[in-house]
């Protein structure tokens, strides 16, 4: 007798109707017969999907001296509700993780509070030798933002050696926020695309354009190491539309793009050539997102995975973009729904939604997405076979630190 059974429309390498078995948190079974008795049987309708839950390599869970724009509960119980298991945090948090203390203190904090299984980046400690520490403390990479790329070859070398992933927001810091601001990207891309080794595992974080695009698919013929994310923000909404939505509240690092840099970077989804979807979750208030000096960063957790789904509408792009590779590049067993992977699972339904920010569980409202329609809705999310969310209600269950 196994402990869950789901039957009805699966994607499991197509999708098809299948029953899936659960026991003790893992697929234990997945046939196109019924081939057991199970505790609880869940019967999908017809226009309900069953699709592995998502990982997101890009989340700014924030909390501590950020508490007033997010908190981790709010963060993940809106990752819940999007079909989101696992998500990796980025470190530029307040105070920044920059000793293996604070990281210590950070994965005791999201451990309690969290309402998914998570992972952590941490910042450059003081001097790379320290990253052994910091990953003893529980991070599992390293991230650079565009003051950290001076030092880049030091850390990455010794983040290399230790088995820790590097990270890496590509904007040269000197032309940020000048005229020449449009090459930013393209040049940092240019500069570590030469200075990276063969050896080490670099992931570039959400690209924004077709010149950084071309670039890293040409270091990636010399290197398996080197991957490539993309945000919803930049390969689905150009800049002109988004400003048209909400003005000055589009802000974001790196900044929303033209039409030709969106459609040449869906192209690349679509075709197969980018590793990991990623939201870069990152959230402010209202007033922060409608000032002069507006922040930078969109809320996406709760509407990444239905996005994606609708607008890519083809199961087999969406799993690998945000569910097999992601989990594949943390090493663990999930993203799959096939015998022996984690039973972190998601009912998806059809069903016609516009996008409406003011709806939100996490504390950021603005999205560029506002008003734009969904083809899905996330009905339940499963972790490890336990029910924790159900139409819109996020449930904790127990949840695991990835190192
Ligand atoms: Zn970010």
């Amino acid at each position: 007798v196994f402990d869950l059974a789901i039957h009805g429309k699966t994607f499991s390498g197509d999708l098809q109707e299948l029953w899936t078995y659960v026991e003790k948190g893992v697929i234990a079974c997945v046939s196109k017969k019924r081939v057991g008795s199970a505790d609880e049987t869940l019967e999908l309708s017809a226009d309900e999907m069953l699709l592995p839950a998502a990982t997101d390599l890009h989340v700014h869970l924030r909390d501590w001296g950020h508490s007033h724009k997010e908190t981790v509960e709010s963060a993940t119980k809106s990752a819940l509700l999007g079909g989101v298991t696992t998500v990796a945090d980025m470190p530029n948090t307040q105070p920044e993780l920059t000793t293996p203390d604070l990281v210590r203190r950070r994965v005791q904090l999201i451990k309690s509070s969290s309402y998914v299984d998570f992972c952590l980046h941490c910042s450059l400690p003081r001097e790379p030798k320290l990253l052994i520490e910091m990953k003893e403390a529980g991070a599992y990479a390293l991230k650079f933002y565009p003051k950290d790329l001076y030092f880049f070859e030091e850390y990455a070398e010794y983040a290399s050696k230790l088995g820790l992933k590097s990270v890496v927001h590509a904007e040269e810091l000197a032309l940020i926020g000048t005229a020449a601001e449009a090459k930013a990207e393209l040049n940092a891309v240019k500069s570590l695309v030469r200075r990276i080794r063969k050896e080490w595992e670099v992931r570039f974080a959400h690209i924004s354009t077709a010149g950084a695009l071309r670039r890293i698919l040409g270091a990636k013929l010399n290197s398996s190491k080197v991957t490539l994310e993309v945000a919803p923000h930049h390969v689905f909404v150009d800049r002109q539309s988004c400003v048209k939505r909400i003005g000055v509240a589009s802000a974001v690092r790196p900044p929303l793009r033209s039409k030709r840099d969106v459609s040449e970077l869906f192209f690349a989804l679509v075709s197969n050539l980018i590793d990991f979807y990623a939201t870069d979750h990152a959230p402010h208030t209202r007033d922060e997102k409608f000032c002069p000096n507006p922040s930078p960063g969109f809320p996406a957790l709760e509407i990444a995975y239905p996005l994606l789904m609708t607008k890519v509408s083809d199961p087999a792009i969406a799993c690998k973009v945000y569910c097999e590779r992601p989990a594949e590049y943390l090493g663990i067993k999930k993203g799959f729904i096939k015998p022996g992977y984690d039973a972190d699972m998601v009912v998806f339904r059809r069903f016609q939604q516009r996008i409406q920010g003011s709806n939100f569980v996490s504390k950021a409202r603005i999205t560029p997405f506002e008003g734009e329609y969904l083809g899905y809705s996330v009905k339940k999310v499963f972790i490890r076979g336990e029910l924790a969310c159900s139409s819109g209600l996020p449930q904790r269950v127990s949840v695991r630190h990835i190192k």
